[in-house]
Order: structure tokens, then C-alpha cells, then sequence
């Protein structure tokens, strides 16, 4: 397996990268997932736009331009033989003496990058759909930012597991339960379908700005869904006629299970069903284009 690592393409077993980095030390820095298909990536700008959003938001110059990074995702495409993949692109403040001030003067940023095959989610699991469990959201106040720092996510995203669920939807608490209210999963954004509605929580601080979630509100608009934006509370996840999950790897999964309750009749439903043929027909669009 070839990877990039500052600079230099090379065997997956000679990278490696100093004690010292930042990124081992204090989880430093910042990451994307862009999910290729047909060896192109999907919704390059949008994921670089989030890219130097994430690093303004750690304050790290960006190590590369636009087309450098275009350049460099697609050399690290053609590595690999499979042409639906997904490229994991990871920059952290470089190697520096431990202190968790910023290195003055700065120190070269760590740039890597990875491509694994692009799993798609078994069709057992589009037919069905996953279960998840609710849990307290207690990251930080800056979800937004796509932080290599994951450990609460990592957390989160057990607890599901622990419980024999695929994912952990996250309530941020207020005073009770008429005021906590759905922020995203611990690796996915999270919809819900009210009366035919599909209600999308805001994007702010509190979420990830997902690449999947636009494209699905893009969809929406496209095909007159009738969709809302807005606050979604805790009680509503209960009272769901459908909720979905959407991510890059996953796209968009339903889930039919939640605390061990039916969502609707514990079924896909019909938005799913709309959304993902949505979905796959607009990928297909996409890959078409010169
Ligand atoms: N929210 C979190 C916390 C995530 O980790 C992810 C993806 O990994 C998403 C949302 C979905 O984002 P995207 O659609 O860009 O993959």
C-alpha cells in the first residue's frame, strides 16, 4: 500500500512520523475523508472548503493550495487499483518540542495521506437498516471543526457498540428533556421524518457540517421534499416516523431501531427510499460529467 507522507509517496512501512509530532502528542490537528468514485473524488471543493475551515478553526496555515491538494489527491487515487475508494487526509502543527503553546517560530505541518477501498454498506443493512442508542453528547464546543482529537467520539461510538448498535445519536442536555435536543451521531449527521417533513438539525459549533448532509438537502430542494431546518428535540427522536444517517463512507443508511424502541414501523421508510435512489442517481450524474 502506497501512502504520502511530507512530501514523498512510499510503502505504507516506511512511514513513519516522529515521537514529537503534535499530532501523537496533543491530537493536533485536523483530517477529511473524500470518498472516490470511478477513481474521481466526490465533492473535492466542498471537502477542501471544510478542510481550510477545520484549520482556520486550530489556527494552521494551510500547508497547500487548492490545486495542490487536487494534485495530491489525485496522484494518491491513481496509486491504488481500485477505482471506488476513499482518501484519508490528515495535517497536524508538525514536531516541536512538547508545550502545548503553538511552536514559535511555526514548524512545518505534517501532511498525510492515505486511500483505503471504499467499503459500501452491505445491502442486508439498506434492506433493514441499524439500530442506535441515544446518548449524553459531551464533546466539546467546537464540533465543527473536524479535530483529529476523536477520543469522545471514539467514546461515543463504543457505548453503541457495547450496546449492539451501529451508532450513538448525541443529545446535547438542557434543563430537561423538553430542552436537550439531537446535535449529529458520533460519526454520521442524523435526519428525521415527521408527516412526510424531513427535518435536518442546524448547522453551528455543535455539529460536523457534514459533505453527505448538504448533498442531501440539495436533493431535497432539487425534488421539492418538503424539509425543515431546524432544532430537533430529544422527545422528537421517539415520536420519528423515520430517521436516517448519512455519511461519506455510509451515505445515507436508515435506522429502524433506537434505545431498543421501533422507529415508525421499524422498517426503511419511503424518504429513505426516495433519498437513496436520490442519492445514487446523482453519484452516477456526477462520475458521467466531463
Ligand atoms: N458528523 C461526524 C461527527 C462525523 O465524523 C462525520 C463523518 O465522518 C459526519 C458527521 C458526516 O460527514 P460527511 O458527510 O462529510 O462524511
Amino acid at each position: 500500500m502506497t501512502i504520502y507522507l511530507n512530501g514523498k509517496f512510499m510503502p505504507l512501512e516506511e512511514a513513519y512520523v516522529p515521537v514529537l509530532d503534535r499530532g501523537f502528542i496533543f491530537g493536533d490537528g485536523v483530517y477529511e475523508v473524500i470518498p472516490v468514485y470511478s477513481s474521481r473524488p466526490f465533492r473535492l471543493t466542498e471537502h477542501l472548503k471544510r478542510l481550510q475551515s477545520s484549520l482556520d478553526g486550530i489556527r494552521l496555515t494551510n500547508p497547500h493550495s487548492e490545486a495542490e491538494w487536487t494534485e495530491l489527491v489525485n496522484e494518491m487515487i491513481a496509486c491504488n487499483e481500485e477505482k471506488d475508494q476513499y482518501i484519508y487526509l490528515h495535517i497536524t502543527r508538525g514536531v516541536a518540542r512538547r508545550d502545548h503553546a503553538f511552536p514559535q517560530p511555526p514548524v512545518a505541518a505534517t501532511v498525510f495521506l492515505m486511500s483505503s477501498p471504499l467499503l459500501y454498506p452491505p445491502a442486508a443493512l439498506i434492506e433493514t437498516g441499524v439500530s442506535a442508542i441515544t446518548t449524553i453528547d459531551n464533546r466539546w464546543l467546537h464540533c465543527d471543526i473536524k479535530s483529529i482529537s476523536l477520543l469522545p467520539n471514539v467514546l461515543l461510538r463504543q457505548q453503541a457498540v457495547d450496546a449492539g448498535c451501529a451508532e450513538a445519536i448525541l443529545i446535547r442536555q438542557g434543563k430537561d428533556d423538553t430542552d436537550s435536543f439531537m446535535t449529529e451521531g458520533s460519526a454520521s449527521n442524523i435526519f428525521l421524518v415527521k408527516n412526510g417533513i424531513l427535518l435536518a438539525p442546524p448547522k453551528n459549533n455543535l455539529m460536523l457540517p457534514g459533505i453527505t448532509y448538504d448533498v442531501i438537502l440539495e436533493l431535497a430542494a432539487a425534488n421539492n421534499i418538503p424539509f425543515q431546518v431546524r432544532k430537533i428535540s430529544k422527545q422528537e427522536i421517539f415520536n420519528a416516523d423515520e430517521l436516517l444517517l448519512t455519511s461519506s463512507p455510509k451515505e445515507v443508511l436508515p435506522i429502524t431501531t433506537v434505545d431498543g424502541k421501533q422507529v415508525g414501523n421499524g422498517k426503511p421508510g419511503d424518504m429513505f427510499k426516495l433519498l437513496h435512489d436520490l442519492y445514487q442517481n446523482f453519484k452516477r450524474e456526477v462520475m458521467r460529467q466531463p
